[in-house]
């Protein structure tokens, strides 16, 4: 579920018009929106009551400060993948004490920055990245709490970009090795044990992959206990995921994952920890864009959007699919055209959708790439020396801009010219 509905005939963010928005920031632009943030927190949250859970908003799905911070005011964690991360955490209000370190190379400055911050967890993809963690904490007079993250040779059954759960991608350590470096982990310096952690993929549509990869997990749980150590926690990742095609194929709702929790890892009495992103920021934001040209090819006709996949690149790096919408309510019966939705770079990667059904547009009409809430904003670059789009947060009738456009000077100024080509 989402706000972002016609009223009217235009298209609203909660209580905005959209075409208000463009008029005030220009296009294209990230829109999102609090209330279906909170509302996805919520119930991701609701659906662990009764289990000792808590949820480390993953911060990579969307990473502007605004975004956290609504969510840190709910109770949110964060789960990190690198120091800037960490620090974005922190920014937002997220306490150390609730943030989880994940990332398969956390660097000797990150891991001493996490410490001297007091994060919670680290998150351990490695055998040399244990032994450097216990390094450095044995070198600050630190102890770090640390999961191990397995890697539990289940397919995900999602696009193979985002899966992280074969013996075949580089995350985590085998399951097989696990319990020989667990016991490792016992003899090092500076290293408490308080878990273990999975995150097999994003965008999983299906349960059977999660229950399966958690079965293998609960069954170490049992083994690492029977070899003395203690394992109260269990981090069990992110990866559930969210209707991209409107309500036609709607994945597990979070009650049937959690009833799944439940039956996996019930009577294991650990706290867990759940690291959603796409699921929480996914449908809360859409990428507003306006029709440059409408071009007639030999072939197809293109419509031509002023953002590109610089500005969002999950259709051309996995495949993705994304509603469009013209912010223009359509008519009933309005006349169709089959378009090939793409951006102005200088690829042929850079298309949206291709062979898509819309009413009729013109240059200058505005249109919502829908679902761009997570994995967007965060993956745009300034390829083609396009600006990085600005964010814009609604909040019932209220709108702010939460990251601005940046000017072309202030885009050329971070080039350096060397002395000897300064004249
Ligand atoms: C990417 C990632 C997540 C979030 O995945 P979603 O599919 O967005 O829920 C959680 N944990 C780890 C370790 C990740 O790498």
């Amino acid at each position: 579920m989402n706000h972002f509905e016609y009223r009217d005939g235009v298209l609203h963010a909660e209580g905005v018009s959209v075409p208000d928005i463009a008029a005030a920031t220009g296009t294209p632009f990230y829109c999102y929106s609090s209330a279906t943030l909170e509302r996805h927190y919520e119930v991701f949250s609701q659906a662990f009551k009764g289990q000792k859970a808590r949820i480390c908003y993953a911060i990579k799905a969307n990473s502007n400060l605004a975004v956290i911070r609504t969510l840190a005011r709910l109770g949110a964690g964060a789960d990190v993948v690198s120091e800037g991360e960490l620090r974005r955490a922190l920014a937002a209000g997220v306490p150390a004490s609730k943030i989880v370190f994940s990332g398969v190379a956390k660097t000797d400055a990150e891991i001493a920055f996490a410490l001297d911050v007091g994060i919670d967890q680290f998150n351990v993809e490695s055998e040399p990245e244990l032994d450097a963690i216990s390094r450095v904490a044995a070198g600050m007079g630190k102890t770090a709490r640390v999961a191990l993250r397995v890697n539990p040779d289940v397919d995900a059954k999602t696009h193979e970009k985002i899966a992280t759960g074969k013996a075949e991608n580089k995350f985590g350590i085998s399951w097989r090795r696990a319990p020989a470096v667990y016991a490792h982990a016992r003899t090092l310096p500076g290293i408490e044990i308080s878990g273990i952690d999975v995150h097999i993929g994003s965008q999983l549509t299906d349960l059977e992959p999660f229950s399966t990869a958690f079965t293998r997990v609960g069954e170490m749980v049992e083994a690492l206990r029977a070899d003395g150590h203690n394992i109260t926690r269990i981090d069990l990742g992110g990866g559930l995921g969210i209707p991209y095609r409107g309500d036609n194929d709607l994945p597990p709702h979070p009650d049937e994952y959690a009833a799944m929790v439940k039956r996996t890892l019930g009577h294991l009495d650990c706290e867990l920890t759940f690291e959603p992103g796409r699921l929480i920021a996914g449908n809360a934001g859409i990428l507003v864009t306006r029709v440059i040209y409408e071009k007639v090819g030999d072939d197809r006709t293109f419509l031509i959007v002023d953002a590109g996949m610089n500005d969002l690149i999950r259709p051309t790096l996995y495949d993705a699919f994304h509603e469009i919408r013209p912010v223009a309510e359509p008519a009933p019966g309005a006349e169709e055209v089959e378009y090939d939705v793409v951006g102005p770079v200088c690829e042929t990667g850079d298309t949206f959708a291709r062979k898509r059904r819309l009413p009729r547009l013109k240059a200058g009409d505005l249109v919502a790439v829908m679902s761009a809430g997570a994995y967007g904003a965060v993956q745009a670059s300034e390829y083609n020396t396009r600006p990085l789009v600005p964010e814009i947060l609604v909040r019932g009738e209220h709108f702010a801009e939460v990251r601005a456009r940046p000017s072309y000077d202030a885009m050329l100024r971070q080039d350096i010219m060397p002395d000897w080509l300064s004249d």
